[in-house]
Formats: C-alpha cells, structure tokens, sequence
C-alpha cells in the first residue's frame, strides 16, 4: 500500500523542481508533465507545484498546520497570522 509520508524539501529545491517543468513556449509557458498552458509564469508554478510535485506539505512558521503549497501557505499566514507578520 502507499504510504504518505511528510518530507520538508528546501524551497530552493522546490524551485529547482519547477523550473525544470516549465516549458517557455511563445508567450506562453506549459507544464512538461501535462497541458496546461498559461501566460502568467506564477499560475503555472503554483500548478506545478500543487500537481507534480510530491513532498508532503510546508509547515507553517506560527502553527502546527500543513499546507500544500508555498501558495497554500502564503493564504493561510496571511489569514491566521496577520499580526504575525511584519
Ligand atoms: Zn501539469
Ligand atoms: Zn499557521
């Protein structure tokens, strides 16, 4: 059976991840693991990395939660930690 287990990669690793899915097509980027296509270079890295990549989740800096992705988590900080961050 698959298990899930929760890993922490470095979010340079992440990147590194990403930039090795993108693919510059045009004035488009596409996804090298399906079609999606976008204009917009964010979009497609937050599908990437909420698609592709496999890592279990971030860790939120101000609470026990775990979030999908960088995306995921920027939301939940600025929602539940407003005064948290600076
Ligand atoms: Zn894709
Ligand atoms: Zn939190």
């Amino acid at each position: 059976m698959y298990q899930l287990y929760f890993f922490f990669l470095a979010f340079e690793e992440i990147d590194r991840i990403i930039q090795s899915k993108i693919v510059k097509h045009g004035g488009e980027y596409n996804c090298a693991d399906c079609s999606f296509v976008s204009r917009a270079k964010h979009i497609l890295t937050n599908h990437i990395e909420s698609k592709h990549i496999e890592y279990g989740g971030i860790m939120c800096q101000f609470c026990p939660k775990i979030l999908p992705t960088r995306q995921a988590l920027r939301m939940h900080k600025s929602r539940a930690h407003k005064h948290d961050i600076v």
